[in-house]
């Protein structure tokens, strides 16, 4: 049987809540402190879309996306990308535009791309809309979507999405 296997990495500016979205979803765990990693750390996971499993390898930065560089083994053989920003963090938003250059610098096969706004539970602090985030997407062929990993709202469907985008690609 058909078995897909795709490497997907996530990045963006740090704090945003990369590691606690991973976790969210493979582990369905969140915590307030996260301890930054050292060196990159990956997470393997399998997912069923349309009856063929899809296997993920998914790669998690730790704090060296605080100097926007780097190694190129992080981005080696890569399949998908999510690009992840913090909806009360303009600035974190605005970053995103950095991480696709070094994506494009860095992988020349096409790839499945995910924008994610995060941390929907603090609405009341949103700086950036929807209708921006969307309208970014769009303009770099990505899907978009919003969640909480803290409130475990629509983080299930980024991955599913990925999954489903490396299916069709294979
Ligand atoms: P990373 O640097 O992008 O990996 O971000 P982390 O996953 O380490 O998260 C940074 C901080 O944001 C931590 O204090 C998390 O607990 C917090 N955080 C992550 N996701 C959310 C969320 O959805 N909502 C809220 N309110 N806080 C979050
Ligand atoms: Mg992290």
């Amino acid at each position: 049987m058909k078995t897909v296997v795709g490497k997907v990495v996530v990045l963006g500016h740090l704090g945003v809540g990369k590691t606690s979205t991973i976790t969210r979803y493979v582990e369905n765990s969140f915590s307030h402190q996260v301890t930054p990693t050292i060196g990159a750390s990956f997470f393997t996971c399998k997912i069923t879309v349309q009856s063929i499993p899809i296997k993920m390898q998914i790669w998690d930065t730790a704090g060296q996306e605080r100097f926007k560089a780097l190694a190129p083994m992080f981005y080696r053989n890569a399949n998908a990308a999510i690009l992840v920003f913090d909806i009360t963090n303009q600035q974190s938003f605005d970053s995103i535009k950095t991480w696709v250059d070094e994506l494009k610098r860095n992988v020349e096969e096409a790839m499945v791309l995910c924008v994610v706004g995060n941390k929907i539970d603090l609405m009341h602090e949103r700086k950036v809309s929807k209708e921006e985030g969307l309208k970014y997407s769009n303009s770099i062929g990505a899907s978009y979507f919003e969640c909480s990993a803290k409130d475990d709202q629509g983080v299930g469907v980024v991955f599913e999405n990925i999954a489903l985008g490396l299916l069709r690609m294979s």
